[in-house]
């Protein structure tokens, strides 16, 4: 057993925040160990590479900052000091050509994070950065089970940046909250975000399980959004659903608009036209082109449907979902939730834990997808690790 192996800076969690506070860190010119309790770094990167690797938004400052609810504020000049220019710049800097799709979404090229990722853990390395594999936090300052046993590590500063509590298989488990409780950190409990709901669907549906439902608007009180979700087994999901999800999750009723573009009077004088001997399905399909998905949504939802044309085109413009709730936190692309702002100082210095800092999605903020959540991580890694490196 090595007692109290004395280092510089201390970095514990391998995902983007503690990956950028440990570049900082050693640009700073501090002597940097990162510990991470899985196998290999920034598995939860990895998988965000699946989906193409949205690294950050391309809209404009003041809806960038909006996206964080009251949480902006406080973000704002960490987002100024090290934002998507920033963001874009080193990227680029580890050979990542970058594109900008649709709704402002930037991504590598490649439309994945390895290549990103093994440039960045080689510059890492060139700077003297060590990573620790295997490695996991158990609690106090600072005892780590270890594949060699227990260890103790003794730095000289330290950044915590142990993500938030979803997938917890790729090593962000929220294990973390009981340690920082321990020394009084105050914490808000995780709620899931960016997450898909449970739909009670009859055996009607089964057919269409895994369909996109696309051209619609959903509605969560008074959040609108025109985008694709999915009927899945359990629910809805994608990301119409996640960019509503906070509003849903706190209470609001999901409404779908099936025909955005239409007007009800419209929609109900395309349906009187039709020939009367016509079944109601065929009316909304010849009509409307309802049909699929769409039209099993209006079946599901509004049987027995209402014969008269206006009353039926108000049920198109406005068919209501019942969630029973939201799919559970493990399941969720990002959380909610973690430690509170009060408890730390401007520079993300613990109040309560001086010496100690925290960044990324440990931190209380949550976000919509569309980059945000890649954009604070990073910005507050950049942050936190900023001021750690002035630690004495
Ligand atoms: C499927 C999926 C797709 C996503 N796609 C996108 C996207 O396209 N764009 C976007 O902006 N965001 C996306 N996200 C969210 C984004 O990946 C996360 O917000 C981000 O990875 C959080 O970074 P982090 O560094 O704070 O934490 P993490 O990436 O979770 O890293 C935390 C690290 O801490 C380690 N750790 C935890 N506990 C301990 C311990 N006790 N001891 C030692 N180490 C520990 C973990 O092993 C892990 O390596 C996606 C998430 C998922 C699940």
């Amino acid at each position: 057993m090595t007692e109290n192996e004395a280092i510089d800076a201390l970095v514990i969690g391998a995902g983007p925040a503690g990956l950028m506070a440990a570049e900082v860190l050693a640009k700073g010119g501090r002597k940097v160990v990162i510990c991470d309790a899985k196998p290999s770094a920034a598995r939860k990167f990895l998988m965000a590479g699946k989906s193409g690797l949205n690294l950050m938004n391309a809209a404009p400052p003041d809806t960038q900052i909006s996206q964080y609810g009251d949480a902006g504020a406080w973000l704002a000049p960490i987002l100024g000091d090290f934002g998507p220019d920033q963001i874009r710049f080193w990227a680029n800097g580890l050979g990542a050509d970058l594109f900008t799709g649709s709704s402002g979404r930037v991504f590598p090229r490649v439309m994945k994070a390895s290549p990103l990722l093994r440039a960045w853990l080689a510059r890492l390395d060139d700077a003297g950065v060590t990573l620790r594999r295997g490695w996991r936090w158990q609690g106090g300052a600072f005892e780590f089970a270890t594949p060699h046993g227990e260890r103790c590590l003794r730095p000289r500063v330290c950044v915590l940046a142990l993500g938030g509590a979803s997938w917890a298989r790729l090593g962000s488990d929220g294990a973390w909250t009981a340690e920082l409780a321990a020394h009084d950190v105050p914490i808000t409990p995780f709620q899931p975000a960016n997450m898909g709901f449970v739909v009670d669907w009859s055996a009607h549906m089964r057919a269409h399980f895994g369909a996109p439902v696309k051209g619609v608007q959903l509605r969560a009180g008074e959040h609108s959004v025109r985008a694709e979700f999915v009927i899945s087994a359990r629910g809805v999901e994608g990301g119409g659903i996640y960019t509503l999800s906070r509003p849903l999750r706190d209470g609001a009723a999901l409404v779908l608009d099936l025909l955005p573009d239409r007007t009800v009077p419209d929609i109900a004088a395309r349906l009187a036209a039709q020939p009367p001997k016509l079944s109601t399905a065929n009316r909304l399909r010849k009509a409307l082109g309802l049909s699929g998905v769409r039209l099993a949504l209006v079946h599901e939802m509004a049987r027995p449907l209402p014969t008269d044309t206006t009353e039926l085109a108000q049920c198109l413009k406005a068919l209501p979902i019942p969630l029973q709730g939201p799919r559970p936190l493990d399941e969720a692309i990002s959380t909610a939730g973690g430690i509170m702002r009060a408890a730390l100082t401007d520079g993300l210095e613990l109040r309560n834990w001086p010496g100690v800092y925290a960044a990324g999605e440990m931190l209380d903020w949550e976000a919509p997808t569309g980059g945000y959540l890649l954009t604070a991580c990073l910005a507050t890694g950049h942050w936190a690790g900023k001021h750690a490196a002035q630690q004495g």
